[in-house]
């Protein structure tokens, strides 16, 4: 008889349900990971709002857990059973135009067949277990808090938008938004050698970013931020901004504080995804780069696991609390408070 497991499914605008589904079982190539938790993040805070969704929708991509099970075929030196590992679970095909680049954050396929076998839509971490590609597990450190290894998905993300922005020794960055994101960029761009300004409108926010090393902090409702990143510059604008937040008018401002040969880097989605002006003679007399940052490269994953295994991004204060699946609709209800940082989900 087939074995069981208890996943937590979305079912419609501000509806989970615990189902029972049949545990899969991992091919001669693939290795069968217990999960120990999930967090909840911006995607499934989104259907969960909105119901807008394949449905039902096993949600949950910032995954950590350990390995009961590998294949026969799996050879691999990097793991064993019983080790504890950070998961990348979006699909990525290996064979598209953008894959075949290493470019596989923009994958044409990474969305396709997620947690279909199991009768739903998404990338299937609220579960108790999953079945993965070896290539996909990265060993987490057992030393550290099994928490920690849920960051590894955001931090990331992360990794591969600061990887873009290209930071010099003592360049100015700006950090537009102090939420996970922005205190993950914040922190990446330390270690990068930045001097980092951050802009966030909740004072408790700007107290955490100092707490972990932001060198300045301002509101953006009490300073025009534009005109105060050029007075901190001297009138250059910033080397580098990061532009963490969802509001179209924000996109002009990050790249209006960009400076000459700047680079501005869209990291979050805009809602709603309204256009915004785009000065093209400007562009032609500053030579600043404008582009975005989408997922995370593979290289990107690795890097993420190297900063928190060597405990050089500790995610401590960005994590909020922990519920165990029996209370995820709990968990989700405080994920979508707005100013929560990190919800997990338990298994
Ligand atoms: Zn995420
Ligand atoms: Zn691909």
């Amino acid at each position: 008889m087939s074995k069981k497991m208890k996943v937590v499914a979305i079912t419609g605008p501000k509806t989970t349900e615990i189902v029972e589904v049949t545990r899969p079982i991992p091919r001669e190539d693939e290795v069968l990971i217990k999960i120990d938790g999930c967090a909840i993040c911006t995607w499934e805070q989104r259907v969960y709002t909105t119901g807008k969704f394949k449905m039902p929708f096993l949600g949950g991509h910032e995954v950590v857990g350990h390995i009961v099970e590998m294949g026969k075929k799996v050879r691999t030196k990097e793991y064993a059973v019983g080790d504890c590992v950070a998961m990348s679970v979006i699909n990525t095909c290996g064979i598209c135009y953008y894959c075949r680049r290493g470019e596989e954050n923009l994958c044409v396929d990474s969305y396709a067949n997620l947690s279909e076998d199991l009768g739903m839509f998404g990338p299937g971490g609220f579960a108790e277990y999953k079945v993965m590609s070896p290539h996909k597990l990265w060993k987490f450190n057992s030393d550290l808090p099994w928490e920690y290894g849920t960051f590894a998905e955001p931090l990331a993300c992360v990794c591969t938008s600061v990887h873009k922005a290209h930071i010099a020794l003592g360049d100015d960055v700006v950090v537009i938004g102090g939420g996970i994101m922005g205190i993950f960029h914040m922190m990446v761009s330390k270690l990068r050698g930045a001097h980092v300004i951050m802009s966030e409108i909740d004072d408790s926010r700007r107290k955490l970013a100092e707490s972990l090393g932001c060198d300045i902090t301002f509101n953006p409702k009490e300073k025009d931020a534009v005109a105060y990143v050029k007075e901190l510059t001297g009138g250059r604008g910033a080397d580098v901004v990061f532009n963490t937040t969802v509001f179209p008018e924000v996109a002009t401002q990050a790249i209006e504080m960009t400076g000459k040969l700047g680079r501005c880097i869209m990291y979050s989605s805009v809602k709603p995804a309204d256009p915004i002006d785009l000065n093209p003679d400007e562009l032609h007399n500053t030579e600043k780069i404008i582009t975005g940052s989408v997922s995370p490269s593979i290289e990107g994953f690795d890097t993420a696991v190297r900063l928190l295994n060597k405990g050089m991004i500790n995610p401590e204060k960005l994590l909020h609390g922990v519920y165990p699946y029996e209370q995820a609709q709990e968990a989700f209800e405080t994920a979508i408070i707005p100013g929560t940082y990190r919800v997990i989900i338990r298994f």
